[in-house]
């Protein structure tokens, strides 16, 4: 198992974008990632970045990305610095985000930055020598989050080319279906995009995405793709990202996927989500075989384990 090389192609490298990896990159993630869930799972121990320090800033709340990110480089024998709450830094009293960076790159060997900007994780990776990577820049992407949901998506279905996806919910503001659209484009799945019209996918997101070959379909009823597709990727609604909360009001829980919802669907169709989950899936769906969104935020350790083991050059 670890007489495979690791690549050093990714040493150093940015992940701000998922259009900053290609097909194969992806796949060498992905099949790293494979290789790292018993040390995800701590059944087999590594020193493989001892010493190596990560630092992980969050302007923006989170759960899973940051605690994943902590757990990989915990998992991998290295430590990580927070930035903690940006209330209690120099952020507060008018510190630049390229200031901030500046200095964090020179207490640590990668830096993860979640931001309410987008655009924020391209303007760090200028002022850092250092890997940056995006967990998550306002509405704009989630890589890495991306990564995971293909991980996740291969290890139940095996192959994506072919496969049918539908996003449902907030397509506009939630930023883990931009990068995910694209990447799947790639790996030529076919994609229903389902939302109200005031939430469908921004425009620039479908012209890429028919740029890279894919034509895909946009709906707002969930009821007629739930029979036809392989894969149910369900968004929360985003609501801190409204201007105004009036525009929330008319499209919360516009969708909600229950058991009765789910009786014309495939039997080995696979409900994804992002989480936090508010009510677009009732908890009686988490015992059915469909569910699969607490695995794919298990499977955030073992792409962020392998993502930093390339970045940082590590050796198994
Ligand atoms: N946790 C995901 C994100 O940070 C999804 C969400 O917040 O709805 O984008």
């Amino acid at each position: 198992m670890d007489s495979h090389p690791i690549s050093m192609d990714f040493k150093g490298m940015d992940i701000v974008s998922i259009r900053d990896l290609s097909k194969e990159q992806i796949d060498e993630i992905l099949d790293l990632s494979e290789r790292m869930i018993p040390y995800a799972k701590g059944e087999r121990l590594t020193k493989a970045l001892d010493g190596r320090i990560l630092s992980n800033l969050f302007f923006e709340p989170s759960t899973r990305t940051r605690m994943s990110f902590e757990s990989a480089i915990n998992r991998l024998g290295g430590r990580s610095l927070d930035l903690g709450n940006p209330s209690m830094t120099s952020v507060s009293k008018g510190e630049t985000l390229a200031d901030t960076i500046r200095m964090v790159e020179s207490y640590s060997d990668a830096i993860v930055l979640r931001h309410p900007h987008e655009g924020a994780a391209r303007l760090a990776s200028r002022f850092s020598e250092k890997p940056v990577i995006n967990a998550g820049d306002g509405a704009g992407s989630h890589p890495t989050q991306t990564l995971l949901d293909i991980f996740t998506i291969r290890r139940n279905k095996g192959n994506i080319d072919g496969i049918k996806v539908a996003m449902v919910g907030d397509l506009k503001y939630g930023r883990t279906v931009h990068s995910l659209a694209e990447a799947l484009t790639i790996f030529g799945a076919e994609m229903t995009f389902v939302a109200p019209p005031s939430l469908q996918m921004p425009k620039e997101t479908i012209k890429q995405v028919e740029k890279l070959g894919g034509k895909p379909k946009v709906k707002t009823k969930l009821e007629e793709v739930i029979p036809d597709v392989d894969v149910l990727y369900i968004t929360r609604i985003q609501k801190e990202r409204f201007p105004d909360i009036a525009e929330y009001q008319k499209v919360a829980g516009t969708y909600r996927v229950d058991v009765s919802s789910l009786r014309e669907a495939k039997t080995d169709m696979i409900i994804m989500h992002p989480l936090p989950r508010l009510e677009e899936i009732s908890p009686e769906v988490d015992s059915t075989p469909h569910a699969k969104y607490f695995e794919q935020a298990f499977n955030g350790v073992p792409v962020r384990m392998a993502l930093l083991m390339l970045v940082l050059g590590g050796e198994l």
